[in-house]
């Protein structure tokens, strides 16, 4: 499979070729020059198959310039057992109203977006070791992703990771889980700060581009096709542990922020697995939701993008939604590059003439919530199944209500535990949620931090003296 980009401007490469960048050269996003198509006899064949052993049957397709014995490797480790709690990995929870949770949570961070990470830590692993060359990854985080990352590439050979987070600003539980760490190539930063200024920090430094390449800076943000393609794994599966023959349908609700995991839908939609709707669920950031009603894709500034009960999906601009719109105006790189410039002059675009076919050719639907539809949300689970979620799966819970058709089976991804977002539980049902027994002591271990100057010259220095040339 080679990948191009959605802006037209980049020649096909292999998929070990795109891993380690970021942005393709023209600004777009690196996308398959053209998708599989799976038919149900394929499908049907993979009913039974263990999880680890259904990723290397779809990565297989993805990632087909490393070989298939190492790939086999690669994917079983990231999906080991010991890795993830539950020995299904992913396991699917039925709710008494007829709709089920599909657990996306189970990794060592208690969030989906381990299931990415886990497989990039291993694949990074492979084509840099293959590669003879080294890579220091430079992120800043406000909780879910530097963790993920962190957990993704302890100990992995040929990679530094430097991640900065708002000195006294992540939640008790966040702080344990990254800085408690042992790991001589995870460096935590913490910067006196707030969480933009830690991402003004690395703009900084990864935009001198002579300091990025001497100091082989690099990237694990959420516009990385190695965790689209991870990702596109789980729909597989959930829809054969909800289906019992071909050709059945099923519905998917995703809480979205980056539009990253509600693509990797689209993707498996695409390639022909029986999906009948992909439903966008928002918080009160519903830049998704409105361009979904509307065909107007309008970005908010800083100021209005709002601090919700579900923080990982306050997010003010969808950076994977590019990779849909492409698909949306018949993989044209030059109008996708058009719209962008025109995204960049007025702050938005519109897209309405397309309307219709949101739904009708792509099954999407969306629909947003409010902090109290989330406590609503989360007390009625309680309450009908005794079962506590986290904010975003009620987000998500809320949205796929309204979108239950008879006879189609809808899946709503839990995209976290809810003992990572316990003051919210508390608030909605008067006590925390449990943390798994392998973490109860997490906050008690010792932690490794270095808190520095909010200045990116101390973070220059710090880089230069650890990172791996
Ligand atoms: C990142 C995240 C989301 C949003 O996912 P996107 O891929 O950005 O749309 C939702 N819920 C949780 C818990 C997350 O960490």
């Amino acid at each position: 499979m080679k990948y191009i980009s959605t802006r037209g401007g980049m020649a096909p490469q292999s998929f070990s070729d795109i891993l380690l960048e970021g942005l393709a050269p023209d600004g777009g996003l690196a996308i398959p020059e053209q998708l599989p198509r799976l038919d149900a006899d394929t499908l049907e064949s993979w009913r039974g198959l263990s999880y680890p052993a259904l990723a290397v049957k779809v990565l297989g397709l993805f990632a087909d310039d490393i070989p298939a014995a190492e790939l086999e490797r690669l994917v079983h480790a990231a999906y080991a057992p010991g890795v993830f709690a539950d020995d299904e990995v992913v396991p699917l929870r039925p709710l008494s109203e007829g709709i089920s949770l599909l657990g996306l949570s189970e990794g060592p961070t208690l969030a989906f977006k381990d299931m990415a990470m886990q497989f990039l830590g291993q694949v990074f692993e492979y084509v840099l070791t293959q590669r003879g060359t080294t890579l220091n990854i430079l992120g800043a985080t406000s909780g879910d992703t530097g963790s993920a990352a962190e957990y993704a590439l302890r100990g992995k050979r040929g990679v530094q990771v430097f991640m900065l987070s708002p000195h006294g600003r992540m939640s008790a539980f966040q702080r344990a889980q990254m800085f408690s760490l042992q790991d001589a190539n995870i460096h935590n930063i913490a910067v006196n700060g707030v969480f933009d200024d830690c991402q003004d920090i690395v703009k900084a430094l990864a935009g001198d581009l002579e300091f990025k390449s001497k100091y082989r800076l690099g990237a694990v943000n959420s516009i990385n096709w190695a965790r689209i393609a991870a990702q596109v794994v789980y729909y597989f599966h959930g829809w054969l542990k909800a289906t019992s023959g071909p050709g059945q349908q099923v519905s998917f609700a995703v809480p979205s922020g980056n539009f990253g995991n509600v693509l990797s839908g689209h993707i498996a939609r695409s390639m022909g697995l029986p999906v009948r709707r992909l439903v966008v669920a928002t918080n009160e950031n519903n830049v998704l939701e409105e361009f979904f009603r509307s065909g107007i894709y309008r970005p908010r500034d800083a100021v209005h993008t709002y601090k919700t009960s579900s923080p990982s999906m306050d997010i003010s601009r969808a950076s994977n939604f590019e990779r849909f719109v492409f698909d949306l105006v018949g993989r044209d790189g030059a109008r996708v590059a058009d719209l962008w410039r025109e995204l960049a002059k007025t702050g938005q675009f519109d897209l309405s003439a397309e309307l219709p076919r949101f739904e009708s050719e792509y099954g999407f639907v969306a629909g947003a919530s409010s902090h109290g539809d989330r406590l609503s949300t989360i007390r009625s689970v309680f309450s009908a199944d005794g079962l506590m979620i986290d904010p975003h799966t009620a987000d998500g819970l809320h949205v796929a209500r309204q979108y239950v058709e008879p006879g189609i089976p809808m899946l709503v991804l839990e995209t976290a535990l809810p003992a990572k977002f316990s003051e919210t539980l508390e608030e909605a049902l008067g006590r925390r949620a449990p943390l798994p027994p392998a973490l109860a002591d997490l906050e008690n271990r010792p932690q490794r931090v270095d808190v520095l100057d909010n200045d990116a010259e101390a973070v220059r220095q710090y880089v230069m003296a650890r990172a791996q040339l």
